[in-house]
């Protein structure tokens, strides 16, 4: 008998063929996050879960004694609760090395488009308020042969420096642990405490998995370090930014922009983010390519059909539990 598995939203066809071929699939038919209730309820009779940013709590574990897989279409796993996993003995994976390079082009998208204001140039030749050149029109600010910060120098933080080297800039770097030298050579990347980072960046990307380490590590102190011309690019995940305290920074100019894929409280935004022009804002979009999104999900299928099958993946993010 086929082991059954519930899937948290609608996959692409081959990745759901590839699925059905070793499994016996159920499927929450919205492209939305299905509510923990719901989610319970569906995981009673099941193997494995394959999840799209839905929460996996204590909750969803105790609904699920079958429960010994859990595949998360995704790098970032802060919707899961790790620890009960681990408990349970249950592997969890991610989708490591299926979106980094597609996350950190949006990342720069945003780092370029915030300081080129390209959101506002391109409203102000849509508006018909474009009657001649000027020359102070739509001043930004220089990328090239910056200081480009990053908070976070794993599978995107280190793409993204390969971005910046394209532009001529500087790089440093803040993590817990220095990378291998040779990584540091190749990316022309320099090793720096936290506050140096955001003394001497022009552009701070962030680039850090949400953990109680990380909530809020940028906030209204943080913010007070950087430069009035620094500009903040957070594609990691909301929380990681106090997002009142950017607010009141970028609207008293304490730093000069922010480009944001992700927030706080998404999808709902903070009104008054909308009101400000040195803002460029995305939905949550670091890894929508159709090529990526449909990598991500064969890889995801493949995670969960491997750890069902009683090998190991190599994306596992608790290998503590095969200790
Ligand atoms: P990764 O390969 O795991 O790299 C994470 C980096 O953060 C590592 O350099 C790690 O180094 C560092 N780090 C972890 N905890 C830290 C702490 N407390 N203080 C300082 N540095 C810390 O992850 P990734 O692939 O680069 O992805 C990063 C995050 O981006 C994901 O977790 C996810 O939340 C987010 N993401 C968003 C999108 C999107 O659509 N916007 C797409 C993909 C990923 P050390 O362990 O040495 O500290």
């Amino acid at each position: 008998m086929k082991p059954k598995v519930f899937v948290t939203r609608p996959l692409p066809s081959p990745a759901l063929e590839l699925l059905s071929s070793g499994c016996q699939v159920r499927t929450f038919p919205k492209d939305e996050a299905i509510p923990v209730s719901q989610l319970s309820e569906e995981c009673r009779d099941v193997e494995g879960i394959l999840v799209n940013s839905a929460r996996v709590n204590e909750e969803v574990l105790r609904a699920a004694p079958k429960l010994r897989a859990i595949s998360n279409c995704g790098v970032g796993y802060d919707n899961i609760n790790v620890e009960a996993c681990n408990r349970r003995g249950i592997p969890i994976t991610n989708t490591a090395g299926s979106l980094e390079e597609t996350t950190a082009d949006l990342a720069f998208a945003l780092l370029l488009a915030t300081a080129r204001r390209a959101i506002e140039a391109d409203r102000y030749v849509r508006e018909g308020r474009w009657d001649r050149w000027q020359w102070g029109l739509l001043h930004g600010l220089d990328v090239h042969h910056k200081t480009l910060g990053l908070l976070g120098f794993g599978g995107i933080g280190q793409p993204m420096a390969r971005r910046g080297r394209g532009f001529s800039m500087r790089i440093l770097y803040f993590a817990r642990h220095r990378v291998a030298d040779s990584i540091e050579r190749e990316l022309h990347a320099q090793y720096a405490d936290l506050e140096t980072v955001l003394r001497e960046s022009d552009f701070l990307s962030l680039h850090v998995p949400l953990t109680p380490e990380t909530h809020h590590v940028i906030d209204g102190n943080t913010l007070s370090l950087m430069k009035k011309t620094a500009i903040i690019v957070n594609t990691a995940r909301g929380p990681v930014v106090d997002e009142k305290a950017l607010v009141e920074a970028l609207k008293s100019r304490k730093i000069a922009g922010a480009g944001l894929d992700v927030f706080e409280g998404e999808p709902h935004i903070n009104p008054e983010l909308l009101g400000l022009d040195n803002v460029v804002m995305a939905p949550h979009i670091g890894s929508a390519t159709a090529e990526t999104r449909l990598n991500m999900a064969m890889l995801a299928v493949r995670n969960l059909l491997e750890i069902l099958a009683g090998q190991r993946p190599r994306s596992v993010v608790n290998p503590e539990i095969y200790s």
